[in-house]
């Protein structure tokens, strides 16, 4: 059994995805060939935005999104704890200060009452400009822009949305990477939408922010290639992946999304009365990224993934460390307090398969070997 069977996937879409790559490798425009622009524009359309800017990754779509607004020195970028590396390292980059918040412990995304309460903290102690929000749409499900956009607005912050797991999500039927005032996603192989190898994306409704980000991913380039009027990156998506993204993205529309909601409802029939499954608060979609347990505690926890272990069934866990705990950020003089949440959250979770080729047979094994695992406790 596989976390993300992406051979199965491929088995299934192998003669598309073999066509399109075999036109590329003909053509030879293996840098910013037609599928580039048509794929950006696909996922514009589908996501709401009125642009998409295609990258290398999505750790160098939230760098762009971040240089395009100016983001340096000086300013407090607000970021969930729990999150992955991407989400604070390029807020370190910029040379601004990550302020680290503590989530939700239900839908694993930053929790909003925290996030106020620390933008207050920050502001009182007057040290940093208060510049930015980074929310995190963990393992698929959007996170609370309602609330978000509000705080955002009432504090003059900059919101950027990465939706490197949400893609796919939505919230009162807005779809992820739409959020915000510039969003970025991922199409790094496991994502929800992979690629098969690095690519990313910026989405924004501001042109003017569109032809800056198509500057600076590509060395600052002017109106003229060779003018260079700023410095940039050298960050495209190429057009191999262009062109298996654009197969991926029409059966990711057609079937696969509703494929990740069959799974994540049948794992929720048979496991929702032993252990705590996620929880998607009303109007909201999640694209399960990832599907996330919370067992009684860490002993429990790890007992269960040994017994899944040795059954051939792989889990993961995400994360085991938060943002605050890793040793770049130890002496990191945004952290003003606890992240009991969070840490709560790491000794309890567990990430079981999860992809849309997950056969319904696999899932009751998977689900009776944790039932079984249970009664050794
Ligand atoms: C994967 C991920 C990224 C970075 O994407 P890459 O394509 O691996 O650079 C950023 N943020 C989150 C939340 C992610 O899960």
């Amino acid at each position: 059994m596989e976390f993300i069977d992406l051979k199965k996937q491929y088995s299934q879409l192998k003669d598309k995805i073999d066509m399109e790559i075999a036109a590329v490798l003909q053509d030879a425009h293996f840098i910013s060939g037609k599928q580039v622009k048509e794929l950006e524009l696909a996922l514009a359309e589908y996501v709401g935005m009125k642009y998409c800017v295609s990258c290398g990754n999505g750790t160098d779509a939230l760098s762009l999104a971040m240089m395009a607004y100016g983001l340096k020195e000086g300013d407090a970028v607000f970021v969930p704890t729990f999150t992955f590396y991407a989400s604070a390292e390029t807020i370190s980059l910029t040379g601004a200060t990550p302020i680290f918040v503590d989530i939700d412990p239900d839908t694993f995304n930053m929790a909003t009452r925290d996030l106020e309460r620390t933008i207050l903290e920050v502001k009182h102690k007057g040290e940093l400009n208060l510049r930015a929000i980074v929310a995190v749409d963990l393992f698929g499900l959007p996170s609370n822009f309602k609330e978000l956009n509000r705080i955002a607005k009432a504090n003059n912050l900059l919101l950027i949305e990465d939706g490197a797991q949400g893609f796919g999500g939505s919230m009162d039927g807005q779809k992820a990477c739409a959020f915000g005032d510039i969003a970025t996603t991922s199409f790094f192989p496991v994502k929800p939408l992979g690629c098969y190898g690095d690519g990313g994306a910026v989405f924004t409704n501001e042109e003017k922010v569109k032809d800056y980000l198509e500057s600076i991913k590509v060395h600052g380039k002017g109106a003229d290639k060779y003018d260079k009027v700023r410095l940039g990156l050298n960050s495209r998506l190429d057009t191999l992946q262009a062109a298996v993204l654009k197969v991926k993205l029409d059966v990711f529309k057609k079937s696969e999304l509703e494929e990740r909601q069959r799974v994540a409802d049948e794992y929720r029939k048979m496991l929702g009365d032993c252990v705590k499954t996620p929880v998607i608060p009303n109007g909201f979609v999640s694209s399960y990224a990832q599907y996330s347990i919370l067992l009684a505690n860490e002993e429990q926890r790890n007992v269960i993934q040994q017994e899944l272990n040795k059954q051939g069934i792989p889990t993961m866990i995400y994360y085991k460390k938060s943002m605050h705990q890793q040793t770049v950020y130890r002496n990191n003089p945004s952290i003003y307090h606890a992240f009991p949440k969070a840490e709560m959250v790491s000794s309890r979770i567990l990430n079981l398969p999860m992809h849309p080729y997950l056969e319904h047979d696999e899932i009751q094994t998977i689900c009776e070997a944790i039932k079984c695992a249970l009664k050794l406790l």
